[in-house]
């Protein structure tokens, strides 16, 4: 497979035009396999943030105007261009992020799916009426876009999760302004670039690049009424408390510790390859990543066995290359985090029945090999916290009462995942786990679009959730008109 080799200088794109960032500040953006520079990214300013949303406050004066049924024409042609971009767009995705081809490919389906569910927006944007609300008074509920959106995105899906944010927000008749990640800035300006060519408008989807200013500009902007944010625990509670300070619409999205119960009556094939999917697929850096498994009773020591087998047939490398299941970590930095945490985990206790160290890993570029803990407790730092790579830890529980009791006491509550035969341990689990995405026998519960993306806890801010009709609510406003002729 071969990749494009030329080093650019990333431009910010605002009202149709591709400027150069007045910045001093770019980033090297490496390919995380290779240590090779893909492009500089800019810091921009937060004079370009407010240039940007001036912008978008004007394309929304005649944007929100546009009948819904030629906005959503505009989807369409969108989503065809991106189905017929798909391959190009996955290589982008692993060059950037350092995930495998094949999973950056589902990243790509998974936001072309969110395009044709904003391609639905006539029938997403209707309002409600009832004639007869009094003898001769009808009432009617009218839906509006809320005006500039804000979206701030992280670097572990370069396309879906900027895919969540903007199709929506732009179909339901917002214009936006995208800041993101600055270390996986590539496929944001590639989508920008093939929504221009389905017909959309200047100034409606607006890219500024940077970091921490330009965020902080679209806090802080008056025009800017929402913000849609996707990234790490504090980050998220930063955006939720000083966003909705200014009186903005905000969901933030955040980090995870997910979960995975196996019962003894669990088939152990489902649960193992789906477990090694859900652990080391994407690194580890998938906020629906399995980082924990809660081995219940006597199938621990099957289990265990059988999942550091299976890690042991891994394929590590460059993502490009075939075969490869599992890549880099995103940086050098990530990287000397994670072998942080694994010293930790030996230090506080924790076996280490696979070291991902020793693994035979490429010379350049940021690995880390499969890792797994075994007789992991709840009061660990490997427990805890979000570690984000490829590591898993596995916790030793008595029955599922425990079990559900360990996950529980987590501070996060993205999803969870049950592997059993038993429908009344399916029942019980459904109703006890307090996480908002459940998974039974399968390991990656990630809703689809037209689903909200439905964290809990410290999981998510904000009161709608990403997608869905979550996502229509949070991109509109109603009008209620009751008349009397
Ligand atoms: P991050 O929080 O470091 O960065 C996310 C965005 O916030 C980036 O655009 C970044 O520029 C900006 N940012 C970072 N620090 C900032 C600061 N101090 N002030 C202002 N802006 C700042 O997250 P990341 O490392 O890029 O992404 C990984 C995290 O995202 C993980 O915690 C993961 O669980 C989470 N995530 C959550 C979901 C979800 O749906 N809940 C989905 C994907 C990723």
């Amino acid at each position: 497979m071969t990749a494009p080799t030329k080093v650019q200088a990333l431009k910010n794109y605002v009202g149709g035009e591709w400027v150069d960032s007045s910045s001093e500040n770019r980033l090297d953006v490496p390919n995380p396999a290779t240590g090779k520079s893909l492009g500089t990214v800019p810091l921009s300013t937060k004079e370009e943030l407010n240039r940007a949303a001036e912008t978008a406050a004007e394309a929304f004066r005649t944007w929100r105007k546009t009948p819904v049924p030629k906005r959503a024409r505009i989807l369409f042609k969108y989503q065809q261009l991106l189905i017929e971009h798909r391959e190009e767009l996955a290589r982008l995705i692993t060059m950037e992020n350092g995930k495998s081809y094949n999973e950056a490919l589902g990243e790509v389906q998974r936001g072309i799916e969110c395009v044709e569910f904003a391609a639905g927006a006539p029938t997403l944007m209707m309002g409600s009426q009832l004639p007869d609300i009094a003898t001769g008074i009808e009432s009617g509920m009218y839906r509006y876009p809320v005006g500039v959106v804000g979206g701030i995105t992280p670097f572990n899906f370069p396309m879906m999760v900027p895919c969540w944010m903007f199709p929506l927000a732009i179909a339901c008749g917002n214009t936006f302004v995208m800041k993101p990640s600055e270390r996986a800035p590539l496929s944001a300006n590639r989508l920008a670039e093939l929504f221009a060519e389905a017909g959309l408008p200047a100034g409606v989807l607006n890219v500024v690049h940077g970091a921490h200013d330009v965020v902080n500009g679209i806090l802080d902007h008056p025009r800017i009424k929402a913000v849609s944010f996707v990234g790490s625990q504090p980050v998220a509670e930063y955006i939720y408390k000083n966003a909705s300070a200014n009186g903005k619409r905000v969901q933030a999205l955040a980090g995870a510790k997910n979960h995975s119960i196996v019962m003894p009556d669990a088939d152990l094939d489902v649960a193992v390859n789906n477990i090694i999917g859900a652990a080391f697929g994407s690194a580890g850096e998938r906020c629906m990543a399995c980082s924990v498994v809660v081995a219940v009773g006597d199938i621990a020591d099957k289990l265990v066995d059988r999942l550091v087998k299976a890690s042991d047939e891994i394929r590590i490398g460059d993502g490009l290359e075939k075969e490869v299941f599992l890549g880099p970590v995103i940086r050098d930095t990530h990287k000397e985090r994670t072998l942080g945490y694994i010293e930790a985990g030996e230090k506080e206790g924790a076996r280490l029945v696979r070291d991902g160290r020793k693994d035979d890993l490429p010379e350049d570029g940021w690995f880390v090999g499969p890792t797994i803990f075994d007789d992991v407790k709840p009061d660990m730092k490997i427990w805890r916290d979000e570690i984000f790579a490829p590591v898993l830890s596995v916790v030793r529980a008595e029955n599922l009462d425990e079990a559900i009791r360990i996950a529980n006491e987590s501070e996060f509550a993205n999803g969870a995942c049950l592997y059993t035969d038993s429908a009344k341990a399916v029942r019980q689990f459904r109703e006890e786990m307090d996480a908002g995405m459940l998974g039974i026998n399968l390991g990656v519960p990630a809703p689809m679009a037209f689903f909200p993306f439905s964290g809990w806890k410290d999981s998510f801010y904000g009161d709608l959730h990403a997608n869905g009709k979550d996502g229509v609510e949070f991109y509109t406003r109603k009008k209620m008109v009751t008349a009397r002729y």
